[in-house]
């Protein structure tokens, strides 16, 4: 019942969405985009071309699946963990709150989630310090990013979160070696977000629309996403 209402919006007035803002909380993917440390480099290179004579334009890609704004999937940090292309759609499309971290919090804990978190959508979106990295990306990848704790991941579960997003590379502390959030979260299938631009974005509730590729090959650990906010009507 809690789930029907909340979705309910979309047939009471599928037509006013469609006039509501819309923006794009996915950052551009380019060789210029910082990629965590170890991972890939993103190239995205011509591999037909009009200029030497080819019949058509054609580019050629070589990224990790964590690049730029993607999800992390169950089989990133758990063997035999559901793959990115079979996340529900339910889940990544749907209300989210966007929560404003202030940029004393390098650290998003259980404490923040409870003063924090009383809304209680099932997708959580936090808008830190980091979104404002994005303006600097000539400067590469940053490892002082705000992270969120085991005990923020366990707090979310108990509040029925499915979906988790964070505004830089990785959700995860810099340095950490248990990556016990991602085991925390994944473990329950709760879907984790990175990447995000939340630079524009005003804290509150949105349409949450975050389509990952649906890559079936390799081991599913993520995929690149497209993410968009959408204002939601006011009645
Ligand atoms: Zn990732």
């Amino acid at each position: 019942l809690t789930l029907l209402r909340r979705d309910h919006y979309y047939a009471r007035s599928f037509s006013k969405i469609e006039l509501m803002p819309i923006y794009d909380v996915s950052v551009p993917l380019s060789a210029a985009t910082p990629t965590y440390p170890g991972d890939p480099g993103i190239e995205i290179n011509q591999f037909l071309s009009l200029t030497n004579g080819n019949a058509a334009n054609v580019s050629l890609l070589h990224f990790g699946a964590h690049s730029g704004t993607h999800v992390d999937a169950p089989a990133h940090f758990i063997a035999d963990g559901a793959r990115a292309d079979s996340i529900p759609l339910q889940t990544l499309i749907g209300v989210a709150e966007v929560i404003e971290v202030p940029p004393a919090v390098k650290v998003i804990d259980g404490g923040f989630i409870s003063e924090s978190c009383q809304r209680r959508e099932e997708r959580v979106l936090f808008k830190t310090r980091n979104s404002s990295f994005w303006s600097d990306n000539a400067s590469g990848f940053r490892s002082d990013y705000t992270s969120l704790d085991v005990s923020a991941a366990e707090r979310l579960i108990d509040l029925g979160v499915k979906l988790v997003g964070i505004d830089y590379l990785s959700i995860e502390a810099y340095g950490s070696e248990t990556f016990a959030t991602h085991h925390v979260l994944l473990g329950k299938n709760v879907v984790i977000v990175e990447g995000l631009d939340l630079r524009t974005i005003v804290p509150g509730r949105y349409e949450f629309i975050c389509l990952p590729l649906r890559l079936a090959g390799g081991s599913g650990d993520g995929a690149p996403a497209r993410a968009v906010l959408r204002t939601l009507p006011t009645n």
